[in-house]
């Protein structure tokens, strides 16, 4: 699998991640909260490192502005 295949393979894992938490906030408000840096509001860069025997990939999102890690959370592969 190239990087390239899974960056795609997460978004849309993030895609229904999102999709399920509708009911409880609104998708436009979510989305801004979770790409956005709370500090400043520029979008955050993701990074991702999938850990293959854990079955898990590990998102880390930053700031490039304020230079610092706002957040890290794994997700679960099905
Ligand atoms: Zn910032």
């Amino acid at each position: 699998m190239t990087p390239k295949t899974l960056q795609h393979d997460i978004a849309s894992l993030i895609e229904t991640t999102i999709a399920e938490n509708d009911q409880l906030t609104s998708r436009e408000e979510f989305l801004r909260d979770e790409n956005s840096c709370c500090l400043c509001g520029e979008t955050l860069a993701f990074e991702y490192a999938p850990e293959r025997d854990l079955l898990i990939i590990k998102e880390d999102a930053s700031c490039k502005s304020c230079q610092i890690r706002l957040r890290s959370r794994s997700y679960r592969i099905h």
